[in-house]
């Protein structure tokens, strides 16, 4: 059957499996049955994109400047705008001309960014469970995987020393997610200033995803890794407008951080890709600093469907720690589940759709992750139609 043809190239081949695909099976098998399916299993926000975005894209559309070819590493006024974000919410100075570089999504800067660093042989360290490109990006580029585990008695940090030091010896990156999908943890000023120590004795590059920096609660704002003294000498920091500006489908995130890992990433995507639509840079530059009251809106409307979900599922006898931030929930299946067999009752029985935590690793194991992607009303719902099940 093998056909030369049509042969895929080797390095597709040590792609892990994507163990999503028989429950997305499962839940269109429901959906075409005719069940009312409660999605609460993908990461995309419901709400639309705020109208001053929208404006301004309206706008920049009509320039026929914008219609060209963009500059590779992001509009001098789209920088601008990431640093003087930064500035204001983070109190981080950044240079725009070296040390911020715009992205098509931050999954195309950190799928690309071990091709720039990582050399066939090289370790990256990953967390695990994760936001799977980490994995992906390094395996693409011949790298090495090596996998920590994200415990909850260890608050979902990777315990950085635990790492054999034959591993840091060849590790080339360090990939963390803070806040953390799907775990939901935040992390402490402390475990980032570890991680600048570890980072400069070992010499290994940090590449931290930022993308739920602004999906908090309580107003307990979650930190930059920037913010830390010494932490622009190694490593960058992924921000994307996605998740903050509901903005999932125009493509555009950006990557600040050290001059020289920037360079790297820089002259890996000058030769792949060729910048963001400028109309879309005019837009990205109008969510960050236009009116930010949406954003507000967002965390408001978030925290009530937190609290709507958990007390509902406190009913149905079901508990996880609280998230301080992300859309999502870590839950622990109840006795006698695995993720995967809880996902398939809570589907098959209740027709609410969320994730197995083993799909994100091995470490996620006895989780699923719920997502707060839908009214709290349809939040509610859920919960009730769990608990008649359980
Ligand atoms: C959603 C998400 C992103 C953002 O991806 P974009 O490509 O910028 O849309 C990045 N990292 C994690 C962990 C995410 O969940």
């Amino acid at each position: 059957m093998a056909n030369r043809q049509f042969q895929m190239a080797k390095r597709l081949e040590v792609l892990p499996p994507y163990l999503f695909a028989e429950l997305d099976r499962l839940k269109q098998a429901e959906i075409a049955k005719g069940v009312d399916v409660i999605p609460l299993g993908v990461g995309d926000p419901d709400q639309p994109t705020p109208n001053n975005i929208l404006g301004a894209m309206h706008r920049a559309i009509d320039r026929p400047q914008n219609h060209q070819y963009p500059s590779y590493e992001g509009m001098p006024s789209f920088r601008e705008a990431v640093a003087n974000w930064y500035a204001r919410r983070f109190n981080v100075t950044l240079d725009p001309a070296t040390e911020i570089l715009s992205l098509i999504g931050s999954k195309e800067g950190i799928g690309h960014i071990p091709f720039a660093f990582v050399n066939p042989g090289d370790v990256v360290l990953v967390p695990e469970p994760g936001y799977p490109v980490y994995e992906i990006g390094t395996l693409l580029a011949g790298g090495e995987p090596y996998r920590m585990p994200l415990l909850r008695e260890n608050g979902f940090l990777p315990d950085l020393d635990n790492i054999p030091p034959e591993i840091t010896a060849r590790a080339r990156l360090l990939f963390l997610n803070y806040p953390n999908n799907p775990t939901a943890a935040v992390a402490s000023r402390a475990f980032f200033e570890k991680v600048v120590h570890f980072a400069r004795e070992k010499e290994i590059i940090v590449c931290h995803d930022a993308a739920y920096t602004e999906m908090y609660y309580d107003g307990k704002k979650p930190l930059s890794f920037l913010e830390v003294d010494g932490a622009l000498e190694v490593g960058v920091e992924f921000h994307s407008l996605s998740k903050t500006y509901n903005m999932t489908g125009w493509r555009v995130a950006f990557v600040s951080g050290a001059a020289p890992v920037i360079a790297g990433l820089g002259k890996i995507k000058t030769n792949l890709d060729s910048g963001i639509f400028q109309a879309i840079q005019e837009a990205g530059i109008e969510a960050l600093e236009g009116d930010q009251s949406a954003v507000e809106e967002m965390r408001v409307l978030y925290q009530e469907r937190r609290d709507t979900l958990l007390a509902g599922l406190k009913k149905a006898g079901l508990v996880c720690d609280p998230p301080e931030a992300t859309f999502y929930l870590w839950l622990p299946v109840p006795a006698g589940y695995s993720s995967t067999s809880f996902t398939k009752l809570l589907l098959e029985k209740a027709g609410v759709a969320v994730t197995p935590g083993n799909g994100f690793g091995i470490s996620g194991e006895g989780y699923v992750r719920f997502a707060l992607t839908v009214s709290k009303e349809r939040l509610a719902e859920a919960a009730e139609r769990i608990r008649k099940i359980l």
